[in-house]
Parts: C-alpha cells; sequence; structure tokens
C-alpha cells in the first residue's frame, strides 16, 4: 500500500479472510493508520487494501476502505477508486425501497447493491454485472466474497487498474509499480467493463458486456500515477517526457535554466530542456517529509505547507531568467508561491511552463476539482493568470499536443476538465460526441 501511498493520504485499510473477512482501517497515511503490531496479527491468503483521496465522502474514519459487510452469502469487501456519478439517485431511490445507509460515501452503495444481489444470486460473477448496469461513473474496484477476490473496471476505463504476479499468486493494483516493487512482474491493464477473478492459480476474465469504448483519465499521466507507472500501454515518464518536448516546441521563451517544480514537474522540465537545449538545474529542494499538499482538504494548510516544503537554491536562480515547469494548474495557489519564492532568491525573470492546458471545468470521475470558480483559469485569460501567478510570461501545452504526448486518440481519452465535454452523462454537463444541434441543419 505504501506503493500507491501518493494517489491517497487521507486513511487506508486491509481487509484480509481468515474464516470471515476481517478489516484494519485507520487515518493518515498507510504507516500510520495500520500499526505493525496489528498487522502482523493480520493474517489470511486473500486480501485487498485501500488508501483513500476522498472526493465524494468526507474524509472521516467512517469513509475509510475496504468497506466490510456480512451476508447470507458470506462476508464481503469492497476497495473503490473512482467516482458513482448517479450516486445520490441511487442512494434516494435505495432509501425509499427501505435500505439504509451508514456513510456518505459513495463506494458503501455500490457494496449494499452487490451484498444484497449476491444474497439474491448466490452468483458473485452474476451479481456484478447486474449491479454495474445501474452504476454510471468512474471505478476501479478490488472486491472479496470470503475468500475469493475479484477486480473490475469501469465500462470506459477511466479510472487505471492491472495485475500481475507475485510471489504468492496474482494481484491487481492501481498501477504497474505496485508488482515492480513488490518483486513480481506486471501483466496488463484489466480492460474497461472487464471483471477479473484471481485464482491461485489462473487469472479468470470475464467481458461484462458493457464497455462503451474508452475514456481514459488525462490527469493520471499528467501528475497522478506515479512516473515509473505504464498505464494503459503508455509509460508515464515517457509520457510526461514528450509532453515536456512539446511545450518547448509550443512555448518557447529565452532564458538561461530550466527549473523543475519538485516532484510533479520534474519529468516534465527533462523534456522541455532536452528540445529547448536549455540547462536544467535544481533550483527548488524540496523536504520529502511534507506530503502532497493537493490532498490536505483546507486550502490554508495547502498555502503554509508549499514554504515548509521548497526552499529555493539561490546560486542556481540569482540573475537568472528561469523558466519554472510544472505538471498543471488548478488553483494556482502553489505557483503564485513558488514564483514568489524564485523572485525573492533573485531571480531576474520567472517564465512558467505548464504540462497541461488549463483546467476550467469541474471533474465527475474521481479528482478533487469540484468547483469552477476554484480555478485558476476560469473566467481568466493566459495573461491574466500570469499576472494573477506575477510571473514574466506564461504558457500551457495544448490539447493537441497533450493527446499526442500520451499516445491515445483523444476519443479514448477523458478531457471533460479541460474541455467540458464528458464521457457520461453529468447533470447541467455536455456529453462528449454529442453532434450541435446546427450539424443537423
Ligand atoms: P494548485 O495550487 O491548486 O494549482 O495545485 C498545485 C498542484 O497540486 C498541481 O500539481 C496540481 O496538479 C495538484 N492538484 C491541485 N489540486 C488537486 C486535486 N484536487 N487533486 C489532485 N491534484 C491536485
Amino acid at each position: 500500500m505504501r506503493v500507491l501511498q501518493h494517489r491517497g493520504q487521507e486513511s487506508a485499510g486491509i481487509a484480509v479472510y481468515n474464516n470471515g473477512i476481517k478489516a484494519l482501517k485507520g487515518m493518515g497515511l498507510a504507516h500510520q493508520a495500520l500499526r505493525a503490531d496489528d498487522l502482523h496479527n493480520l493474517k489470511g491468503e486473500t486480501g485487498i487494501g485501500h488508501v483513500r483521496y476522498s472526493t465524494v465522502g468526507s474524509s472521516s474514519p467512517e469513509n475509510a476502505q475496504p468497506v466490510v459487510m456480512s451476508t447470507n452469502y458470506g462476508d464481503i469487501a469492497l476497495a473503490h477508486n473512482g467516482e458513482i456519478v448517479n450516486g445520490d439517485q441511487l442512494r434516494d431511490g435505495l432509501k425509499k425501497k427501505g435500505w439504509a445507509f451508514a456513510t456518505t460515501s459513495d463506494s458503501e452503495i455500490i457494496i449494499r447493491m452487490l451484498a444484497n444481489d449476491i444474497s439474491n444470486t448466490g452468483d458473485p460473477v452474476r451479481s456484478v454485472k447486474n449491479v454495474m448496469a445501474s452504476l454510471i461513473g468512474s471505478y476501479s474496484i478490488t472486491l472479496m466474497v470470503d475468500s475469493r477476490v475479484f477486480a473490475l473496471r469501469d465500462p470506459l476505463g477511466i479510472r487505471p487498474l492491472c495485475v500481475g504476479r507475485t510471489k504468492g499468486g496474482y494481484a491487481a493494483a492501481s498501477e504497474s509499480v505496485v508488482f515492480d516493487t513488490l518483486g513480481g512482474e506486471f501483466m496488463r491493464d484489466v480492460e474497461p467493463g472487464e471483471l477479473v477473478e484471481l485464482l491461485p492459480g489462473e487469472i479468470r476474465s470475464t467481458k461484462t458486456g458493457l464497455a462503451r469504448g474508452k475514456a481514459h483519465c488525462m490527469f493520471e499521466w499528467v501528475y497522478i500515477a506515479r512516473a515509473d507507472s505504464c498505464l494503459d500501454g503508455h509509460l508515464v515518464y515517457d509520457v510526461r517526457r514528450r509532453i515536456g518536448q512539446c511545450l518547448a516546441r509550443e512555448q518557447p521563451v529565452d532564458a538561461d535554466v530550466i527549473v523543475p517544480v519538485p516532484d510533479s514537474g520534474r519529468s516534465h522540465s527533462m523534456g522541455y530542456a532536452e528540445t529547448s537545449g536549455i540547462p536544467y538545474s535544481e533550483g527548488l529542494m524540496k523536504n520529502r517529509y511534507v506530503e502532497r499538499t493537493f490532498i490536505m482538504p483546507e486550502q490554508n494548510d495547502r498555502t503554509t505547507s508549499v514554504m515548509l516544503k521548497l526552499n529555493p537554491l539561490k546560486s542556481v536562480i540569482k540573475d537568472k531568467r528561469i523558466v519554472l515547469v510544472d505538471d498543471s494548474i488548478v488553483r494556482g495557489t502553489t505557483m503564485r508561491q513558488i514564483v514568489q519564492l524564485v523572485r525573492n532568491a533573485g531571480a531576474k525573470e520567472v517564465h512558467v511552463r505548464i504540462g497541461s492546458p488549463p483546467i476550467r471545468m469541474p471533474c465527475y470521475f474521481g479528482i478533487d476539482m469540484k468547483t469552477r470558480d476554484q480555478f485558476a483559469a476560469t473566467g481568466r485569460t493566459v495573461e491574466d493568470i500570469a499576472r494573477m501567478l506575477t510571473a514574466d510570461s506564461l504558457g500551457y501545452i495544448s490539447i493537441d499536443g497533450l493527446v499526442d504526448a500520451i499516445g491515445h486518440s483523444a476519443s479514448d481519452l477523458c478531457l471533460g476538465c479541460l474541455t467540458g465535454e464528458y464521457p457520461l452523462p453529468v447533470e447541467g454537463e455536455k456529453v462528449r460526441f454529442q453532434k450541435k444541434l446546427d450539424s443537423f441543419a
């Protein structure tokens, strides 16, 4: 779980089968949430784990995962990454039928529906298909039904999920880096709409028949995933480097030094330096003991922790024209402070280059970017944003450039936060590929 800690830092949990499913959960990073002694006593042949980054439901102990329930059929545990867009409707509909819910998380809805269906069918595979048919949204899920372990991916493959071999058999994980680190072997991505069961000697695949094309989240390659993971056939590091190369072609600037924003802008900066020919140098030192700042739900926490996290190297920066390269700007709070840090360290000019196009629209599929007014780019031109950041210039990669760098076609990606056109119906938003009315004229 610590290998995937970058994906969520609010809570962590693990569930294993040992004469029934037993779970251990807590708030914070995995090593804080799960005490070594308790883990030592939690023995089982199969298990699932989760680190949480909340998008729906508060960051609280009762929303920690895996969620475990007991049914007539047996025990069930579920760990979910993603977001169910029709969660509120499903919950309201079920409440009207007399169902009760204990938490605000959308994952509870899925497990309750599964528990109910499995009690009726007695067949987990059939029940997963039944439940998937009524879910709209993104979900990469690991599921235990007593000792059986399943992994399933939503019909558009929005969030990542893959399978591989480990010393003890087979496992599923959000990112391939898990298998490198555990001394296992990455095998393949789980396909959109696919359900796999991890058996001792085989991975049994069931196509649910629900797959409807692809809509992989672009933000995984830009920021969320680790650079050494390979997602849906494309190594994240290579994608980020290509983004940097493209950014240098699209947004060139006369400058003396490329300074990466650690750690998220590192690989993008390498690419920018390679193509521009401008030297690359570490100019901001990072305190590695301060976690990812986005995860802190309060904006105030985020602001102070940027100063705690980064310290400029004056010898690299003083009297130089600096290009700061980072992966993305969401609220702009972090970059504004970094520009100030670099200016205070004596930079002559500060140019900002960003490895994703302006994020202007909310994400409904698993990234906690919910309201338009929080985005730096909402209602502002690039020049306005540059002024807000106090930067001498600002340049974003284009959507076409980003799509090229990722290496999947635009129709296989979710670009909703950039274009406002989403791969699934969301109330009040446009659906991608929808023809404009005048195109029917
Ligand atoms: P900001 O200060 O909001 O512009 O964000 C600074 C960094 O945190 C950028 O690298 C963003 O990609 C990342 N970030 C901001 N908000 C989120 C979020 N809600 N979820 C994940 N990453 C985020």
